[in-house]
C-alpha cells in the first residue's frame, strides 16, 4: 500500500471524525443524500437537515413517490436548491427506470442525473468499496499541495492529472470506506484552505510543499473577480395574520420554493399591489444575500392590506399563515425577515392587549 494511503488510515482510526449520522452507512441512498447535501455546506450545517429527510423520506421510494413540493420544506434553509431537484429527478430516474435500484459502479453512477464523478466514487467506495477515487476540491487542495503541484485545480488538464494521482494513491478494496472519510477528514479539518495545521498533519512527514515552504502558495489562486450585484424588490403583503407566498419557477435562484413575489422596480411592485387591496405600504431597510456567483441587495415593503379586492392572487400564490411560517419551504433570508416581522407584530400585539387590560 502507498506510504500516503498507510499514514492515513492510521491517522483516521485516531483522529477522524466519529459519530456523524451517515457515517458506516453502506446504504447507496443515504451516502448519496449525504453527498449532495455536504456539497459547498458544512458538516454541522447538514447534521440536521439529513435526520429531518431520512426520517422523511427513508428510501429511494418514498423519495421518489413524494412531491416536489413535499421534498422541497426539507431543503429550505440549505441552499443550493438546483441539489434538492436534482436529487428528486433522480430518485424517480432510478425508480422508473433501473428497478429502484443504484447502479454498481462509479462509472454507471456518474451517468446519473445530479451526480458528478467524485459523488459516483463516494458512493461507490462506501456502499461497495469499489476502489475509486473522490476528488473534490478538499481533495483537489490536499494533492496539489502534497505532490506540491502547480496550476489551476479548476483547470481541466489540473483536474486530470490530480484525478490520476488519486486513483494511484488508493488502498486495497478492503479499505475503501475508511480511506475515502479519511481524505474527506483530512480536507475538512487539517489541510485546511487557510491556515492549514501542518504541525498535526499524518502526511507532514512525505508532503512536498511542506519540504519546500510552499504550503501558503498551493494551490494557486486566481485574484477574485468582484461579485455582480442584482437589485430587487420583494413584496410583504399581509392580511389576517397571513403573508402573500408565491412559487417560484423550479429553475433559477430559489427554484421550487416558496418566496416572496420579486419585482425588478419599485413601480412594477405598487402596480401589483393596487391589484391586490388597498393597502398601507411601508419600505423597509435593504437587505444582502450572497450568492455563490452574485449577490442579491433586496428591499423589502411592508404592505399591509386594509381592503383586498376580488382577483388578487395570481396562478402559484397563496396566502398562507404566519403561524405555519416553519412549514413553509422558504430561502433563508425570506425566512428571516418573515420570522423578524411576525415577531414584532406579535410583541406589539400584546403591548396594545396590556395598555388596554
Ligand atoms: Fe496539507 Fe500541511 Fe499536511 Fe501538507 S503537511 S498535506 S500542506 S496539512
Amino acid at each position: 500500500m502507498h506510504d500516503f494511503a498507510t499514514r492515513l488510515l492510521a491517522w483516521r482510526r485516531r483522529f477522524g471524525r466519529r459519530g456523524l449520522p451517515w457515517q458506516g452507512t453502506r446504504d447507496p441512498y443515504r451516502v448519496w443524500l449525504s453527498e449532495i447535501m455536504l456539497q459547498q455546506t458544512r458538516v454541522a450545517t447538514v447534521v440536521p437537515y439529513y435526520e429531518r429527510f431520512v426520517a422523511r423520506f427513508p428510501t429511494l421510494q418514498r423519495l421518489a413517490s413524494a412531491r416536489l413540493s413535499q421534498v422541497m420544506p426539507y431543503w429550505s434553509g440549505l441552499g443550493y436548491y438546483a441539489r434538492a431537484r436534482n436529487l428528486h429527478a433522480c430518485a424517480r430516474h432510478l425508480v422508473g427506470d433501473h428497478g429502484g435500484k443504484f447502479p454498481r459502479s462509479a462509472s454507471e453512477l456518474a451517468r446519473l442525473p445530479g451526480i458528478g464523478r467524485s459523488t459516483a466514487a463516494a458512493i461507490a467506495a462506501f456502499s461497495r468499496s469499489e476502489r475509486a477515487a473522490i476528488c473534490d476540491g478538499n481533495v483537489k487542495r490536499v494533492l496539489a499541495r502534497y505532490f506540491a503541484i502547480d496550476g489551476d485545480p479548476r483547470a481541466s488538464a489540473m483536474e486530470r492529472r490530480l484525478s490520476a494521482q488519486a486513483q494511484r494513491l488508493l488502498p486495497p478494496a478492503r479499505s475503501m470506506p475508511a480511506y475515502t472519510q479519511a481524505m474527506m477528514d483530512l480536507g475538512a479539518t487539517v489541510c485546511l484552505r487557510r491556515a492549514p495545521k501542518c504541525a498535526v498533519c499524518p502526511l507532514q512527514p512525505t508532503c512536498k510543499a511542506f519540504r519546500e515552504g510552499r504550503v501558503d502558495e498551493l494551490p494557486l489562486r486566481h485574484a477574485a473577480r468582484p461579485t455582480p450585484v442584482r437589485k430587487a424588490h420583494l413584496l410583504v403583503a399581509m392580511r389576517d395574520g397571513a403573508v402573500l407566498l408565491q412559487r417560484r419557477p423550479p429553475t433559477g435562484i430559489w427554484g421550487s420554493l416558496l418566496s416572496l413575489p420579486q419585482f425588478a422596480s419599485r413601480a412594477q411592485l405598487r402596480s401589483v399591489l393596487a391589484a391586490i387591496g388597498e393597502a398601507h405600504l411601508s419600505t423597509l431597510p435593504e437587505r444582502r444575500h450572497a450568492f455563490t456567483h452574485f449577490t442579491l441587495e433586496f428591499t423589502p415593503h411592508l404592505a399591509i392590506i386594509e381592503r383586498r379586492r376580488r382577483q388578487t392572487t395570481e396562478a402559484g400564490a397563496v396566502w398562507w399563515p404566519l403561524s405555519r411560517l416553519e412549514s413553509a419551504a422558504l430561502p433563508a433570508p425570506v425566512r428571516r425577515l418573515l420570522r423578524e416581522l411576525h415577531s414584532a407584530s406579535t410583541r406589539s400585539a400584546t403591548r396594545k392587549r396590556d395598555t388596554m387590560l
